[in-house]
C-alpha cells in the first residue's frame, strides 16, 4: 500500500462518520495533505467540507501563510474561512510581543485553539488538524515538565468542545513531508520567525529529529499512557468564570494572557457581544479571501 493510500485510509476512517468537517488549514506541510484528502473524501461520501485558515498577524509569515492558503482553497474548490486574531482577540502576535512575559508561540497557541474550538461550535463541525506524531510528543513533553499539572491534562474533549480528530497522529513527521511534496501544492515551508524563542521546543524538536521514527511512537504511547492515567482522576470539566470557554481551572489560559495584557474588560465585551449576535459571519471573514 502507497504512502498516499495508507493515510487516505486514515483521514477516511474518521470523516466518514461526519456530515460536515472543518480541517484546521495553516498552509503547512500536514495541513496541506490533510486538505487534500479530505477534500477527496469529502466528494465521494458527499460530506460538507471548510478550510479555516487563522491569521496570526505576524509580519512576512501570516501573508505567505495566507497567499498560499487562498491558492491551494481555489486550487482544490474548498471553501476557505479566514479568521484573525486581531478581529477576534483585538490583538496580533506581532502587538502581543513586547508586552507579554512568555515568549508569543504560549499565547498563540491558546488563543488559536479557542478560536478553532468556536469556530467549531459556529459551525457544528468537529475539527480535523494535520498534528503528527512529533508534534503531539513535543507537546506532551513541554506541558509535562513546564511544572503545571492543569497545562498537561488540560481537557481535550467534552462539555463546550468540538470533536477533535488528528488522523496523522501516529504518522512521522518525515512521512508527511515526502507526501506534501508528492503531491506537488504549494506549502509553506519556512518557520513562524517566533518558533526559534521557545528554546525547549527547539531542543525537544531537535531531539525527535535525529531519533528512528519507531522511537518516536514508542515514546509518544508511554506518555499516552501516562496522560490518561492521571485525566482519569480530574475533576468533572469547568468554565472560564469570564468567557464561559471549557477550561481546566476557574479563568483559562486566553483570559489569563488578556488579564497580563490588560485587555480583560475589552475580552469579556468582545465575547459578550459575540452571544448575542450568536452569527458565525460577525466574526468570519467568509469567503472574502476568496474573491
Ligand atoms: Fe504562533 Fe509560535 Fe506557531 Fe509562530 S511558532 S505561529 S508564534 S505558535
Ligand atoms: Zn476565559
Amino acid at each position: 500500500m502507497s504512502v498516499f493510500n495508507e493515510l487516505e485510509r486514515r483521514v477516511e476512517a474518521r470523516m466518514k462518520k461526519y456530515k460536515r468537517v472543518i480541517v484546521s488549514y495553516s498552509a503547512g506541510k500536514d495541513s496541506t495533505v490533510l486538505l487534500y484528502l479530505a477534500k477527496k473524501i469529502a466528494d465521494d461520501y458527499g460530506i460538507e467540507l471548510y478550510a479555516v485558515h487563522i491569521d496570526e498577524g505576524i509580519a512576512g509569515h501570516s501573508d505567505v501563510s495566507r497567499r498560499i492558503a487562498i491558492k491551494v482553497a481555489k486550487e482544490l474548490g474548498v471553501k476557505l474561512l479566514g479568521v484573525s486574531l486581531k478581529e477576534y482577540f483585538g490583538i496580533t502576535i506581532d502587538e502581543l510581543k513586547p508586552k507579554f512575559s512568555l515568549p508569543p508561540c504560549a499565547a498563540c497557541g491558546p488563543m488559536r485553539r479557542q478560536l478553532i474550538n468556536d469556530v467549531g461550535l459556529r459551525i457544528g463541525a468537529p475539527i480535523f488538524t494535520g498534528h503528527n506524531v512529533n508534534d503531539d510528543v513535543e507537546t506532551l513533553i513541554i506541558n509535562m515538565f513546564r511544572g503545571e499539572r492543569r497545562r498537561f491534562l488540560e481537557p481535550t474533549g467534552g462539555p463546550g468542545m468540538v470533536p477533535r480528530e488528528t488522523p496523522f497522529i501516529d504518522v512521522s513527521e518525515e512521512t508527511l513531508e515526502k507526501a506534501a511534496e508528492e503531491l506537488g501544492l504549494p506549502y509553506k515551508k519556512e518557520p513562524c520567525p517566533y518558533a526559534k524563542l521557545s528554546m525547549r521546543r527547539k531542543i525537544i524538536k531537535h531531539e525527535m529529529a535525529t531519533r528512528p521514527k519507531e522511537k518516536v511512537i514508542e515514546l509518544q504511547k508511554v506518555m499516552r499512557m501516562i496522560k490518561a492515567f492521571h485525566v482519569t482522576k480530574l475533576k468533572s470539566p469547568r468554565f472560564c468564570k469570564y468567557c464561559g470557554s471549557p477550561s481546566a481551572s476557574s479563568v483559562c489560559r486566553v483570559c489569563s494572557i488578556m488579564k497580563e495584557l490588560g485587555m480583560l474588560e475589552e475580552r469579556i465585551r468582545r465575547t459578550r457581544e459575540r452571544r448575542k449576535k450568536f452569527r458565525i459571519e460577525d466574526y468570519i471573514i467568509t469567503d472574502r479571501w476568496i474573491s
